[in-house]
């Protein structure tokens, strides 16, 4: 598979996307601007990931670091950080694969379920290391909240996207750093 990193255009895409999710998060979990600042994430795409975190199963990883990158320990730090890693070449493939399927709105539909994912790890909702009866559980709790997170929004190309991926079983693998 030739991978292949977003182009200009298509991180300025993915930009609007991570904005406008973060907008409906914050709204939805009721989180004020300085609360989600302490929210400890990063959402990065292709041309800045490491080997390892690049994968062509799936749309995004989402790698837990027990402390962010570069920073230093002190004992007062929170914990965990999480790099969501978004797969461009894959998310460009389903693009390409289905003339229904618009950048815009399945980039949004990847960042805000990722998103999702986050905010219930920090919340404590759900555990990041859990078995996979759970993990199966919470893809569906979090497929369910992403659809009603979706389902108003004034998205061109989003009810085609929410057709085809609230099911999806490949949305992101997990890594423990
Ligand atoms: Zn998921």
């Amino acid at each position: 598979m030739i991978r292949l990193p977003f182009k200009d255009e298509e991180i300025g895409v993915l930009a609007h996307a991570i904005e406008v999710s973060e907008e409906l998060i914050s709204d939805f979990y009721k989180i004020s601007t300085s609360e989600w600042k302490r929210y400890r994430y990063d959402i990065q795409s292709l041309k800045d990931l490491q080997e390892e975190e690049i994968t062509d199963g799936a749309f995004a990883q989402i790698r837990r670091y027990l402390r962010k990158p570069g920073e230093r320990m002190r004992g007062s730090e929170p914990g965990d950080f999480f790099k969501i890693c978004v797969q461009d070449h894959v998310i460009r493939k389903a693009v390409e694969r289905d003339a229904q399927i618009e950048l815009l709105p399945l980039t949004t539909y990847v960042v805000i379920h990722e998103l999702i994912h986050v905010v219930r790890f920090a919340k404590f909702i759900q555990r990041f290391v859990s078995t996979p009866a759970e993990q199966e559980q919470e893809e569906k709790r979090v497929h369910a909240l992403t659809y009603q997170l979706l389902q108003g929004a004034a998205i061109g190309g989003l009810p085609a996207v929410l057709a085809a991926f609230t099911d999806c079983r490949t949305m992101e693998n997990f890594l423990v750093d």
